[in-house]
């Protein structure tokens, strides 16, 4: 069973052809500057590479694009669209509307397109990718798997914000967290390594990316995640403040005359890592840069250590305890310095990871010191497999 994973994003489209017979990746790539121009990198398991500029001028004629390689007889992988048997759509924002994976028809799709009034940099994408699907492949099934889903289970008390209760009515405003499909998948990850059933386990997962989110899961559900009503809150990230007193907000706006349009933009791409550091939102660069002494760098790296122990501490507090750590995304997977960083100083809650074991990239491994009363994992996420597990199970029921 062959199943497209796609991830549209304003001016781009992620791809993946997954094969389920054994989980492997067939073909990816993505299709950027979509409506500005275009470029498309598109790769195929046995290595073949194409790369070149192409005008896309919507995410219709990306889509096109992308069944042309994946079928074509130099880069293609299967000689007919009809080859795949469903489609898999990643989608940011499903809100109380949604706490499950959908099949998708004109109707839903119209709703998740709706929800782009609450997720406007991610849903209004999300529902153009899925017309350019519907024009590409006609009648295929296809399906939504939304990363808010996973959190649907939080207590109130856990996702209700401090503004007056009218809002939540009118507007559905609540934290709804993100990044549930990798929180889930490395949870159970986390479950199947340990022997055991994850509905006895007290896990706190921590997908440190270029976005970051921290999530306390109980029993194998979502209980609290960092991550607020969109993805800027939480922790600081590449680009993103995290979570910041709104007062700071309004005195920047007047000070500096800016709209609430120009905020958006300020808080979610000039700020964090990039904005705070003045180098880069790129955890590497930072390193560099404060091995050469930068101490704006240094700063970054310590802040965002110090916030990702603070959540887990807090997410410990309210599970009542901790069984297992879990270290997943770019950061958490291949930064050893990070993970040490954040592990230092929660000797009293039992977590203690060993530096010989913690020094590895990318597998995924128990770095637990011996003794140590909390197992603590690296464990790459695969955020593209689950969601096809996903479609695969809602379409054909396996
Ligand atoms: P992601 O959003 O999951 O792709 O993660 C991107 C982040 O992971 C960026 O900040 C990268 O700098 C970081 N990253 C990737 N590889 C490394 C590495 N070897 N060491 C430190 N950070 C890394």
């Amino acid at each position: 069973m062959l199943i497209l994973v796609v991830n549209t994003g304003s001016s781009s489209l992620k791809y993946q052809l997954i094969n389920m017979d054994d989980g492997s990746v067939s073909a990816k790539g993505l299709c950027e500057r979509i409506g500005i121009g275009g470029h498309i990198k598109h790769s195929a398991s046995d290595g073949r590479v194409y790369e070149a500029d192409r005008v896309m001028a919507n995410h219709e004629q990306a889509m096109e694009a992308v069944i042309e390689l994946l079928t074509g007889s130099e880069y293609g992988v299967i000689s007919d669209p009809d080859e795949i048997d469903a489609i898999a759509h990643r989608v940011v924002q499903g809100a109380e509307v949604f706490p499950k994976p959908v099949v998708l028809d004109e109707e839903k799709i119209q709703r998740i397109y709706d929800l782009g009034e609450i997720a406007p940099l991610h849903n209004y994408a999300a529902a153009q990718g899925m017309w350019a699907c519907r024009k590409c492949f006609g009648d295929k099934p296809m399906v939504a798997v939304f990363d808010t889903s996973f959190h649907q289970t939080m207590p109130d008390y856990a996702y209700m914000l401090g503004l007056p209760y009218k809002y939540y009515e009118k507007y559905a405003i609540r934290r709804y967290g993100a990044h549930g499909t990798s929180h889930k998948y490395v949870a159970e990850r986390c479950a199947a390594l340990m022997g055991r059933d994850i509905s006895e386990l007290r896990i706190v997962t921590c997908h440190l990316g270029n976005g970051s989110s921290i999530t306390a899961v109980k029993g194998g559900k979502s209980v609290d995640t960092s991550m607020s009503f969109t993805p800027l809150g939480g922790v600081i990230m590449g680009t993103r403040t995290g979570d910041i007193d709104p007062m700071a907000i309004f005195r920047v706006m007047e000070k500096e005359n800016k709209s609430p349009a120009d905020m958006v933009r300020l808080c979610n791409k000039e700020s964090g890592f990039l904005g705070l550091s003045g180098v880069s939102s790129d955890s590497r660069d930072l390193h560099s840069a404060a091995e050469d002494g930068n101490d704006r760098a240094r700063l970054v790296l310590e802040e965002f250590r110090y916030q990702v122990k603070k959540y887990i501490g807090s997410y410990a507090a309210a599970m009542g305890g901790i069984d297992a750590l879990v270290f997943t995304a770019g950061i958490g997977e291949n930064d050893a310095t990070c993970r040490a960083g954040v592990c230092e100083g929660l000797e009293f809650l039992g977590i203690k990871i060993d530096p010989a074991k913690n020094a590895v990239r990318g597998s995924e491994i128990d770095i637990s010191a011996e003794g140590a009363s909390v197992r603590t994992f690296i464990i790459p996420t695969n955020e593209e497999l689950a969601i096809a597990k996903e479609c695969a199970a809602l379409v054909f029921g396996r």
